[in-house]
């Protein structure tokens, strides 16, 4: 079995000691059982991936010992997930899976239908973290405060793409799934985008308003597209893009 892997939040070079938290501690002595001297695989977003030794520090506690490098710091393909928060459960399923997948930013959105709870951006994080350990990913998905639709909009930046899964037709009052003003198929509307830096951006349960859709439409930088003629739980609509992203734009 490889040695556990953990994200600590510490500069990472040979000789140094990284202090760890009292849950890694925990999770190093009680879980795994480890001893001292135990290799432990570390990383913290910059540095790459170390090769450290468990040491005793003071009394009770433990910290990481530093010694090789085992794998240099590498770019990741510079993809956000913009994503309406959806119940607990489907918040967190989004984040895990974001970061297995590659996501290097993770930001939620305020819709209109937005069904109105706290997102829990601790939460997240520490799930983040969990996935990053355990998917063999040098660096940390950012995760930011919430913010809304229109806000995030406004500010938009250069000309980074924005991947808008749109399940409806132009005509809000058309069944949905019409074949009329669809958007492209996502595979189709990704082979035309070359930009260095790429979001996605996906809706709540009750899907983004007539209005929503309207003004995503209307915007140059935002791609509009159908990720096929079946209604896709937020969850999977956010998971399948992502994965169709990283195959044809991303480092797959
Ligand atoms: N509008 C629907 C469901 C929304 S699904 C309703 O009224 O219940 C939640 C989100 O997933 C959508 O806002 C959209 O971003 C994405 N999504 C789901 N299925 C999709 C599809 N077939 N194509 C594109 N996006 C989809």
């Amino acid at each position: 079995m490889p040695a556990p892997r953990l994200f600590v939040q510490h500069p990472l070079a040979a000789g140094g000691l990284a202090p760890l938290d009292d849950g890694q501690a925990r999770y190093l002595t009680s879980v795994m059982r480890l001893q001292p001297g135990a290799e432990v695989r570390v990383f913290n977003g910059v540095d790459g991936e170390w090769s450290a030794a468990l040491t005793p520090v003071g009394r009770k506690g433990v910290g990481l010992t530093i010694a090789t490098q085992t794998r240099p710091q590498t770019a990741t393909p510079d993809l956000a997930l913009y994503f309406a928060p959806v119940k607990r459960h489907g918040a967190d399923l989004i984040v895990e899976k974001a970061t297995e997948l590659g996501v290097r930013q993770l930001q939620p959105v305020i819709t209109r239908r937005t069904v109105a709870e706290t997102v829990r951006v601790d939460r997240l994080r520490r799930i983040a973290i969990e996935a990053a350990e355990q998917t063999e990913r040098l660096d940390l998905p950012e995760i930011a405060a919430p913010l809304p639709l229109g806000r995030i909009l406004d500010g938009w930046g250069g000309e980074r793409p924005l991947v808008y899964a749109d399940e409806a037709g132009d005509d809000p009052t058309a069944a949905w799934g019409g074949a009329t003003g669809r958007a492209r198929p996502i595979g189709e509307a990704l082979k035309d985008v070359k930009a260095p830096s790429l979001a996605l951006l996906t809706g709540p349960e009750g899907g983004f308003d007539a209005e929503e859709r309207r003004l995503l439409r209307s915007l140059p930088f935002v791609i509009p597209v159908s990720l096929g003629p079946r209604i896709l739980r937020a969850e999977t609509a956010a998971i399948a893009a992502l994965a169709v992203i990283q195959s044809s734009w991303g480092d797959w």
